[in-house]
C-alpha cells in the first residue's frame, strides 16, 4: 500500500481521490534523516546526553 496525500486537505489517505481531486503519492519518508539531524542539534545544544 502506498500512502497518498491530498493536496487540498493535506491529509494522508489510501484513497485515490480526496476532496474531489486525485491524491498524489506522498514523498518518501525522511524521518530517519531528520531524526539524525535532530539528535545532532540536540547534542550540540547539550539537551541530549
Ligand atoms: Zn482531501
Amino acid at each position: 500500500m502506498q500512502m497518498k496525500k491530498c493536496k487540498k486537505c493535506l491529509k494522508y489517505t489510501l484513497k485515490n481521490e480526496c476532496c474531489g481531486e486525485k491524491t498524489g503519492a506522498s514523498a518518501p519518508p525522511k524521518f530517519s534523516i531528520e531524526d539524525r539531524f535532530w539528535k545532532q542539534r540536540m547534542k550540540a545544544r547539550g539537551l541530549l546526553k
